[in-house]
């Protein structure tokens, strides 16, 4: 019996991830089996079966597999059918993609060891605790979603009980099916802890399982055997959940889909929220999508019909409004060219944190950018602190006096004095959340809560949050009480229930609104609107709550969308802007980048393969109209030009057609294979793709 099996396989190797053995016994598709790979034993996924050797191999050379995990349910048919779309849309090899969608520690595991996990599992009872009466905005969208096949989007103001319309989701296809199961992904880990109390309180804690990347491997492994055993009902997870082998999918649910976090930035480079939607319809589980702020992509997708166009695939449902009486912070913008120059933070904004502070309330600064200073310069001969690795500056880092590099980790104490012409005087050059936080501890330093006792500061971002714990430990203080005032980076920003937060401000936007990354000014919009969902959450104090936001262009249209909450305003505007320059989500994007010794090397490659691809399509009447289809841009550096000493240069194609641009990459993909084997390419590294990438 011949089988062909996926293997993890190196990137580049010419293997694509499905090599043929014999088996002595017979086995099924979807079952798991060691087999030889080289000198090594490796695990491997049963993919398909077929009635001879393959032409090109000498029956004598096909290898025998070694042996079956035995008690494991194979994956099933859909599993594998995403699993094959993903690496197929992504540019990947089938193997790589198969096998790291599995648990790691399954790779370890004897039969025997296997099968003392299996014993373990129960059956996973579900207790559901009625939860409360419903809004009525929420009762429509669960009607609507019972009467019609979806996809949905979820357009709901922060606060307007989204994720209890998640739960009756869930409740209700649990009533249906007591054996079904339903994926609810969030985007971060550390929002997975609240939601999972949420799910538990309502369903259980036998019933959930998590599945994310802070998980140690027995954990991974004992959530991904009670997923694919069909004994968890409800799996919560960050983007990799979007793999977990589910037989009785019945619903998907993709909270804050517009976050950028649901890419993978390495290997496969998959979207879990595109992806959600092609599972969706492969096992026929309804997706939801939800979010304050709707992607673009999603927004767009969902539509509705207008004369001369019939609408988008994905049926948009509302939630205008907050749960209870409660409003969305009121939005005040503060022209900073009115304030002194040099000033961090306006006299009104200190002023008004002083009051709250006073009166026993929380207040959050948000600064995206960690470290004091993000450069070190020398007035007198020009000196920067730059990384000798990277085409960026190291940030200094008061605490330690370091010199970082956030892009390779380059690490240096701070020199006493310029290591260039041995001036004493060097200064910090802009500000990170470090200054923000002592530059406040400075001007609040005379303020007393109700009780008498000082003002308390807290910083969470990745650098309060390197050990393991600290963000817990950091948030609960928050909940609890402990801290007045919150400074951080958009981690704070993020989803987080902070009851008694009634101020939150916005110190520097605006770098985001002339970036050159035409995504940006969507980020921006949706952080703010995420971070003023973080005010007023609870109803009593929801009417004083406030947003501020410090910038020198008050009247921009992405602010004074924000003053009136008005994503659809936004929307509007941002896709005009997008149709006009032909961007997505109206086209279709892909990324080639290639990563060499020197930036001339990478540029060369990728402006052979442009040359060759182009060449090729056009001489095959069958392919020709692709070069029509698909622009192929020439390459340019990266806008991070250099990281740890090697040069990065990238090639944007670009189509408003999604299936002519996959093609045009099926083909780029040999072109590459030939070109890599020439000596004048031999100074290249490495290449990716990056299909609908999220940053140009
Ligand atoms: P979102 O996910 O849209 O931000 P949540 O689902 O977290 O909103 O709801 C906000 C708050 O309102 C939560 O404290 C939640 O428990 C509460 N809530 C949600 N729905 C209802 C309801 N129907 N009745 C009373 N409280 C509700
Ligand atoms: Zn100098
Ligand atoms: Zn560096």
């Amino acid at each position: 019996m011949w089988i062909d099996i996926a293997v993890q396989a190196p990137a580049h190797s010419q293997v694509g991830g499905l090599l043929t053995y014999h088996s002595p016994v017979s086995v099924q598709a979807g079952q798991l089996v060691r087999v030889p790979f080289g000198q090594r034993e490796v695990l491997g996924v049963v993919w398909a079966m077929r009635d001879q050797a393959p032409a090109d191999m000498p029956a004598t050379s096909v290898r025998d597999v070694l042996g079956v995990l035995q008690g494991l349910p194979p994956l099933d048919a859909s599993w594998r059918q995403l699993v094959q779309f993903s690496a197929q849309y992504y540019q990947r090899a089938l193997g790589e993609v198969a096998l790291s969608a599995l648990p790691p520690q399954l790779r370890d595991l004897s039969s025997e060891q296997l099968a003392r996990r299996l014993k373990k599992q129960t059956d996973r009872t579900v207790q559901t605790t009625p939860g409360p009466a419903l809004s009525p905005e929420q009762i429509n969208v669960l009607d609507q979603m019972a009467n019609g096949p979806g996809p949905f989007l979820l357009f709901g103001s922060t606060g307007s009980g989204k994720t209890e319309v998640y739960l009756q989701a869930v409740a209700r296809m649990l009533a249906a099916d007591p054996q079904a199961q339903a994926l609810l992904m969030v985007p971060e880990i550390n929002l997975t802890p609240q939601l999972e109390e949420r799910v538990q309180a309502r369903f259980g804690t036998e019933a959930v399982v998590s599945m994310h990347s802070g998980m140690t491997p027995a954990q991974r492994l004992k959530a991904w055997l009670a997923a694919h055993a069909g004994h968890a009902r409800i799996v919560l997870g960050t983007r990799m959940a979007i793999f977990a082998s589910m037989p009785q999918l019945k619903l998907i649910v993709v909270d804050e889909e517009h976050d950028p976090s649901y890419k993978q930035q390495e290997g496969a480079r998959y979207s879990a929220r595109d992806l959600a939607v092609y599972r969706g319809r492969l096992q026929n589980a309804p997706v939801l999508l939800a979010s304050a702020t709707p992607s673009l992509e999603s927004w767009h997708l969902s539509r509705p019909a207008t004369k001369g166009d019939s609408g988008g695939r994905y049926q948009r449902l509302l939630m205008p409004s907050r749960i209870g009486t409660g409003l969305l912070p009121k939005v005040r913008r503060v022209d900073m060219n009115k304030q002194p120059r040099r000033a961090v933070l306006s006299t009104q904004l200190v002023a008004a944190i002083q009051e709250r502070v006073e009166r026993g309330e929380q207040c959050m600064l948000l600064l995206n950018r960690r470290g004091y200073a993000p450069v070190l310069h020398c007035a007198d001969c020009g000196w920067k602190s730059d990384c000798k690795h990277c085409s960026a500056f190291r940030v200094f880092h008061k605490i330690d006096r370091t010199l970082r590099c956030h892009h390779c980790g380059l690490t240096e104490r701070v020199p006493r004095a310029c290591p260039e012409c041995g001036n004493a005087d060097i200064a910090p050059i802009g500000r990170g959340t470090e200054q923000l936080e002592e530059h406040l501890g400075e001007l609040l330093a005379h303020v007393l809560r109700p009780d008498g006792t000082p003002v308390r500061i807290a910083r969470i971002d990745a650098d309060s949050t390197r050990l393991k714990g600290a963000l817990e430990s950091q948030l609960a203080q928050v909940h609890s009480g402990e801290v007045d005032v919150l400074v951080g980076t958009q981690m704070i920003a993020k989803g987080h229930d902070f009851r008694r937060i009634t101020l939150v401000a916005a110190v520097n936007p605006d770098t985001a609104l002339f970036s050159s990354d035409f995504r940006a000014p969507e980020r921006l919009f949706a952080l703010l609107m995420q971070a003023a969902g973080r005010a007023g959450r609870d109803a009593a104090q929801s009417a004083t709550s406030e947003m501020w936001v410090q910038t020198f262009h008050p009247t921009h249209a992405l602010f004074e969308a924000l003053k009136k909450h008005d994503y659809p305003a936004f929307a509007t505007s941002e896709l005009a802007e997008r149709t006009a320059a032909d961007l997505p989500p109206i086209s279709h994007q892909a990324l080639l980048r290639a990563d060499a010794r020197t930036q001339e090397a990478a540029q060369a490659l990728l402006n052979a393969a442009r040359e060759t691809l182009q060449a090729q399509l056009s001489a095959d009447p069958e392919t020709a109209d692709l070069v029509m289809q698909v622009s192929v841009y020439p390459a340019v550096p990266m806008s991070m030009q250099r990281v740890a000493d090697v040069e990065r240069a990238q090639m944007l194609l670009e189509s408003p057609k999604r299936m002519a641009l996959q093609k045009t990459l099926w083909h780029l993909h040999s072109v590459l294979h030939q070109l890599r084997s020439l000596p004048e390419h031999k100074g290249v590294i490495r290449w990716l793709v990056d299909v609908d990438p999220q940053a140009i």
